[in-house]
């Protein structure tokens, strides 16, 4: 069973980033064929630094390897190493309609008020994440609820397409993930951990040293009540244990458990060394692959070959079935 994933290399990626969406990828590796990758063509719907770009790839790359995806067994690559994603993003476009595009809430929502001046490419976003989906008979795509929308958008495409012009396409599901934890922002614990924040002390990066996790989590805000207890009213706490059960795997209530008759200083204490303890190899990892730089450009390499190999041959088929002359 094919599933794809994906991250835009854009900022250094955050906790949430690494609980939420890169460990479920990483565990996805044992019983799916994974395909994960760095969407730096997605990146580019928003105005990016060229030189910054093309560092955070690499950096991305390494962190995927670092967090455990083992590009022997899947297929990590670059979307824009490989030509057919622009193609087919292209002739989708053509087979999605207007009102479809327009109905995508993360567009308004990301637009808001400039959505005369934003890039078309925001606009258009949806249609190369079905591209992305389809061209890889992909049947599974682990999504946060936010990309439900596109994985449905891409679903129409698919069975349009496949309606129209014969079947070409395997039609993929949302899968919503369960696995993953969703982490909230240290200081407004109402909101995700977000990497657009303004302030640094709301997230934690996977390249935080210990002092400045341990002085992040101490200003985490919590609340004043007694007890360490798992409570949807008490989101910083709440969000501490999260953190904390995405690291050990223990339950959030057994973690609680174990705080009887302690303060929430102690909780913080273990939630920063915890974070310490997992980082610290990570970031290790990363710097050395980065150290390292051609043989990260390789491995990127010879995953898009993987991918090219395959979205080519359904490029073709795609083509034939329209009538585009090869
Ligand atoms: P983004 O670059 O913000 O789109 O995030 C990349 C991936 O991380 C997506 O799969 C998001 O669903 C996931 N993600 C982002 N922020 C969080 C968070 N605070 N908690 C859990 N997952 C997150």
């Amino acid at each position: 069973m094919r599933a794809l994933t994906g991250i835009q290399p854009t900022n250094i990626l955050h906790i949430g980033n690494l609980f939420g969406a890169l460990q479920p990828a990483v565990a996805l590796q044992h019983d799916t064929d994974l395909a994960m990758m760095i969407v730096d063509l997605h990146a580019i719907t928003v105005p990016q630094d060229p030189k910054t770009l093309r560092e955070r790839i690499l950096f991305l790359a390494a962190a995927y390897i670092a967090a455990g995806i083992d590009p022997k067994k899947t297929m990590l690559f670059q979307q824009s190493q490989v030509s057919a994603h622009s193609e087919l993003a292209w002739i989708l476009q053509t087979v999605c309609r207007i009102g479809e595009a327009e109905r995508m809430t993360q567009f308004k929502d990301k637009a808001g008020e400039k959505s005369e001046k934003v890039s078309v490419g925001l606009f258009t976003y949806p249609i190369l994440m079905a591209a992305d989906i389809l061209l890889y008979d992909t049947e599974v795509v682990p999504v946060g609820e936010d990309q439900k929308q596109h994985v449905e958008l891409a679903r129409d495409l698919a069975i349009r397409f496949n309606r129209d012009f014969g079947e070409t396409f395997v039609v993929p599901k949302p899968v919503i993930r369960q696995s993953g934890a969703r982490i909230r922002s240290l200081l407004e614990p109402e909101k995700k951990m977000s990497k657009s924040a303004t302030n640094a002390k709301s997230y934690i990066s996977i390249m935080d040293d210990a002092d400045v996790i341990r002085k992040k989590i101490r200003g985490a805000v919590t609340d004043s009540e007694d007890g360490i207890t798992v409570d949807d009213s008490r989101l910083g706490l709440k969000n501490l244990l999260t953190i904390l059960h995405a690291i050990t795997g223990q339950s959030m209530v057994d973690i609680a458990a174990g705080y009887e008759g302690k303060a929430m200083k102690n909780l913080k204490d273990d939630v920063a060394e915890a974070l310490v303890l997992s980082l610290e190899p990570m970031q290790a990892e990363i710097n050395g692959l980065l150290t390292n730089e051609d043989s990260l450009i390789a491995i990127i390499a010879e995953g898009s070959q993987k991918a090219k190999g395959l979205a080519d041959v359904k490029i073709k088929k795609v083509k034939q079935a329209m009538g585009l002359l090869l």
